[in-house]
């Protein structure tokens, strides 16, 4: 028989299957013998209270073995010498349309410009030892893309749980936990996530794909107006209709679609800095409790969005129990970012704190304001930036990227020029006044102590200042010089969006161009971007069987 029962449990009860069987045997007067398994279908923690409680929705086998896999297999059939569709990037939108492609029964060859995903490695490590960004191989670029060295935090804002569902279950075929299934806030880690990855590149390369690696597009090949392949960087060409899935790091992509004439339009972003807690410090006021989280409860997550003067100003990707990284693409860079191992077991808790900055923020009239504020500044920001923006007229689709580019490359300098990152205490922050010294921190290549209130663009750091403020009042023990902010982020999402139909996907004036995942400006998260994906490939499967049909 089996029994489905949803369950409000402490979380010592909700710990393992063991203590569970014992719960339920106890709740539901059922001999622990009888209970061969229990499976946990959904899982989410109560910390609203003092007393912590785990809703978990559990199904119960009473003297039945489960017989079915925990998660929903997808056939891959073979596709050799089948139709092929390039794919450039392999981060999770190319990915994702890989697989797809494959069950839709097309080639998927994906180009990626990056080293694969054990090989990358090193280059990142080689970041924080030397300062040193490799500008084909880092936190953005290489196999997994964004995705593969970060928090592997699954959840996602989409409403399409069908959809959502399908790609946790590839990532559990591909060997993701099936705890992904089950927990409101799935994640896989830093340490799982990359053998995922091979994985998934196992199954592409044993059904017939391609995965070309160290492989850059330089150019998209067109002939009568339609995209029919790409050009690399070693000469090759790849013919067929191409899924563009190259994140929001690859200026160069955008710098080549903007000079040829690909339409595109400015998005807003989010800017501002991580913000690491010590995670104990966090545990204790998220669980309220000052032993903190205890044997059975994970590392304390947050999640803070107030409206200050207009812009939203709140905590992006927060990472308990994880690192900051140093995740700029190319050199002359300082962007930061998080990631968290998959026991979420490090000493800090990170977030980015982001303001929202939209298209018309980097427009001239804001600016201006700005630069009359700093004009005592011989090197201000703002003049800087000022430079990046367009005259007049409409936003330039480029001008929010080239703010990020700018942004990112005066905190380099105020980094010493190395990757070590502007730091400040955060109350010092609210109070402007320079950190006399940092608290230790996770960030490897290390902080400088920085005003960051003097030189973040004003419009940010007021609002990030009241920001810190409000969230001090609704969380007691928040705003404390015992969290740094470190400098900047700025890859919150992407700067530009690559317009497309609505119905096709294609580009709005360019046939056989699938602009796909967080670059084209459709995805914000590895888990949407793995939809956008499936969803690319099912409208490039269309086109080649719409041009098949004509040939
Ligand atoms: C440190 C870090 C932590 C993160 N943590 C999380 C998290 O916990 N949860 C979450 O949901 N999201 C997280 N993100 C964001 C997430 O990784 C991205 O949203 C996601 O990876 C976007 O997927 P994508 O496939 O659209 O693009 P990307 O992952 O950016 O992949 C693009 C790929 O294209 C390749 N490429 C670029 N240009 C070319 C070219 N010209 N030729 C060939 N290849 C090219 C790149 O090398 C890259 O591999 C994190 C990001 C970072 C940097």
């Amino acid at each position: 028989m089996i029994q489905e029962y949803q369950l409000r449990v402490l979380p010592e009860q909700a710990a393992s299957e063991q203590s569970l069987k014992q719960y339920i045997s106890r709740e539901k007067g059922l001999d622990v013998r009888t209970i061969r398994a229990v499976r946990t279908l959904k899982r989410s923690i109560d910390a609203r209270q003092r007393i912590i409680f785990v809703n978990v929705k559990v199904r119960v086998f009473i003297n039945e073995e489960p017989a079915e896999e925990e998660f929903t297999r997808t056939e891959y059939p073979n596709v050799e010498g089948k139709r092929p569709v390039i794919i450039v990037g392999a981060g999770p939108g190319g990915l994702f349309a890989a697989l797809k492609l494959i069950e839709l029964g097309l080639r998927p060859v994906i180009v990626e410009r990056g080293k694969n995903v054990r090989e990358r490695k090193e280059d990142l490590a080689r970041i924080s030892r030397e300062h040193k960004v490799d500008p084909e191989s880092n936190y953005s670029f290489g196999e997994g893309g964004a995705g593969a060295y970060s928090d592997g935090k699954l959840y996602t804002r989409s409403k399409k749980r069908g959809n959502v569902e399908k790609i946790l279950n590839v990532f559990c075929q591909h060997g993701a936990s099936t705890s992904i299934l089950a927990d409101a806030h799935p994640h896989i880690g830093t340490d799982k996530l990359p053998r995922v990855i091979e994985n998934m590149r196992q199954t592409i390369l044993a059904c017939g794909g391609e995965v070309h690696f160290e492989t850059r597009m330089d150019a998209l090949l067109t002939e009568g107006g339609k995209v029919i392949g790409i050009e690399t960087n070693r000469g090759e060409t790849f013919r067929g209709p191409v899924i563009l899935a190259t994140g929001h790091s690859a200026r160069d992509v955008y710098r080549w679609l903007f000079t040829h004439h690909i339409h595109m339009e400015a998005k807003g972003i989010a800017v501002g800095v991580r913000l690491e807690h010590p995670s104990h410090l966090i545990d204790q006021i998220q669980y309220h409790n000052k032993n903190g989280r205890g044997n059975y409860l994970p590392a304390a997550e947050y999640s803070f969005v107030q409206q200050v003067d207009g812009r939203g100003v709140y905590s992006f990707c927060m990472c308990p129990g994880g690192f900051v990284v140093p995740a700029a693409s190319g050199p002359h860079q300082l962007v930061v970012n998080g990631m968290s191992p998959s026991n979420r077991g490090t000493k800090w808790s990170n977030a980015g704190m982001v303001v929202e900055l939209r298209p018309e923020d980097v427009d001239n009239p804001t600016l201006q304001v700005q630069a009359e504020a700093f004009e005592r500044s011989a090197e201000s920001l703002t003049e800087q930036l000022m430079q990046t923006c367009p005259a007049e007229g409409s936003v330039h689709p480029l001008a929010v990227m080239r703010f990020q580019e700018k942004l990112e490359q005066i905190c380099w300098q105020q980094g010493n020029m190395r990757q070590t990152a502007p730091s400040q205490r955060m109350a010092d922050f609210t109070r402007k006044k320079l950190s006399y010294d940092l608290p230790e921190s996770s960030y490897a290549p290390g902080l400088v102590s920085s005003p960051l209130h003097f030189w973040l663009p004003p419009f940010i750091s007021e609002r990030l200042s009241k920001g810190f403020q409000l969230f001090g009042k609704s969380s007691h023990g928040f705003l404390t010089n015992e969290a740094a902010m470190i400098a900047v982020e700025t890859r919150t999402s992407s700067p530009v969006r690559i317009t497309r139909d609505r119905d096709t996907l294609q580009h709005v004036t360019v046939e056989g161009l699938f602009p796909c995942g967080e670059g084209a400006g459709y995805a914000g998260g590895i888990v949407s971007a793995g939809v956008d994906g499936e969803r690319c490939a099912e409208a490039a499967a269309a086109y080649v069987a719409a041009n098949s049909s004509k040939d």
